[in-house]
């Protein structure tokens, strides 16, 4: 059996926290591989060593002068040494970053090197290797990520450690610079080295027992999710649902290997486990979770005939692929066409959008109307309840809301419903009361 456990900042924050997860992994000793972030916030007001480092670079850029600033990343790291009562000097380590921070070095690599240095600290405090992330995880030239020649070099790398520490969030660009994923992707990371390592589990340790089943900002006190699909999983965190970064799911995906999402501050919880098909892990609910987000904009084009007429979708889409826009949702009528995109992706654009499309289509009229969230209701178990449409609506119209669009896809695992933005909490709420309650 082989775990492959990756820890978030919060997690590891300072010595005390150090000591949890040391107990963590040694308690199972099928956690052989361990993927750590760098150190997080200690306390709310605390700054992240990784916002730490990207001010350093910040700094440098402005010609400011980093040596007070930096000793604040310098005490933190020595002061979990000391506090752990290792016998390590990582002097050397941290001066030489300074000096390639002062000259110049790339952001992504300042960013990676609070990964790196916890990285070592957490194998010298484990007795494990330490394998860098510069040697077994590789971007192409294009700067996206080299899946194939990452798990090849990665998984015979592993062979040769029977416990190792491998920080996360980085890995080399062909020419030898050190690119990082985008934040929070030491996610990524765990993920990558739980399939390279052909592992059993991929246990990710975070500050929360793993999702809920809504915002715990608009639900007070809402129940756990204890188990849900990869697909399910992706509606609720593009909606806004974060506890994983969103491309941590794919490596593990190809590889059939469950993610459990647990809390490092109570291990004994079971968290959320993140599965690859419904079938193992069957459900008695019909909703898994329920996300949202505000900040929509629907364009709503009408045309007599529209029906009728071919190739009328794609000369609207085409307008969108010209102006590089995606669209979220794409609701449509016999003689209108709805779009629904993201406010911000249209904002310096709208009235050129709005004439482009006029002209392209030939349209009656082009409206655009601004203030729209988006709610998911997200669930495998829908397929088989009947009347979950029927509830959804009627919840959110007791609450006096009106609905302004409604989208479900045939492979029946999620509804969207479009409202306006000052509904957002409240609609979320009845919907909530209404499955879970
Ligand atoms: N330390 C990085 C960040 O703050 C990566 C991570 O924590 O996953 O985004």
């Amino acid at each position: 059996m082989i775990k492959v456990v990756k820890f978030g900042g919060s997690s590891l924050a300072d010595a005390e926290h150090f000591r949890q997860v040391a107990s963590i992994i040694k308690a199972d000793p099928a956690r052989k591989y361990v993927v750590p972030s760098a150190p997080g916030k200690r306390f709310k007001e605390d700054t992240k060593v990784t916002d730490m480092l990207y001010n350093c670079y910040n700094m440098v850029k402005k010609q400011e002068n980093i040596d007070e600033y930096y000793k604040q990343i310098v005490a933190r790291y020595n002061g979990i040494i000391e506090e752990l009562g290792i016998d390590f000097d990582i002097s050397g380590e941290l001066e030489y970053i300074k000096n390639a921070l002062q000259h110049r070095s790339g952001r992504d690599f300042a960013a990676s090197r609070g990964e790196y240095l916890n990285g070592l600290i957490l194998a010298k405090y484990l007795k494990y290797d330490f394998i860098d992330a510069e040697n077994v995880i590789f971007f192409k030239e294009n700067g996206s990520f080299d899946e194939e020649l990452t798990n090849k070099v990665m998984s015979q790398e592993l062979l040769k450690h029977k416990h190792a520490v491998i920080p996360g969030f980085y890995g080399v660009m062909p020419n030898g610079t050190i690119k990082t994923f985008s934040r929070g992707g030491s996610d990524i990371t765990g993920s990558i080295v739980a399939r390279a390592a052909n592992a059993d589990l991929y246990e990710n340790w975070t500050d929360v027992s793993g999702f809920m089943m809504a915002d715990p900002r608009i639900v007070e006190n809402p129940c756990a999710i204890n188990t849900i699909t990869y697909r399910e999983l992706r509606e609720l965190s593009y909606m806004g649902a974060t506890v994983l970064h969103e491309d941590a799911i794919f490596p593990v995906r190809y590889a059939n290997i469950p993610i459990n999402i647990k809390n490092t501050n109570a291990p004994e919880d079971a968290g959320t486990m993140i599965v690859a098909s419904s079938t193992e892990y069957d459900t008695e609910k019909v909703i898994t979770g329920i996300a949202g987000k505000k900040g929509f904009s629907v364009i709503t084009i009408e045309k007599d005939m529209m029906n009728a007429e071919i190739g009328f979708g794609r000369k609207v889409l085409e307008v969108l692929e010209d102006n590089e826009i995606s669209f979220e949702h794409l609701p449509s009528g016999i003689d209108n066409m709805s779009i629904v995109l993201s406010t911000s992706s249209i904002e310096d654009r709208k009235e050129k959008l709005l004439n482009t499309l006029a002209r392209n289509v030939k349209a009656d009229s082009v409206v655009v109307e601004d203030g729209l969230a988006l709610i998911a209701i997200v669930g495998r178990g829908m397929v088989k309840a009947k009347g979950t449409a029927a509830r959804v609506f009627d919840s959110i119209s007791n609450a006096g809301i009106n609905i302004k669009m409604i989208d479900q896809g045939s492979s029946e695992i999620s509804i969207i419903v479009g409202i306006e933005e000052h509904d957002f909490e409240k609609a979320l709420a009845a919907i909530y009361e209404e499955f879970v309650k």
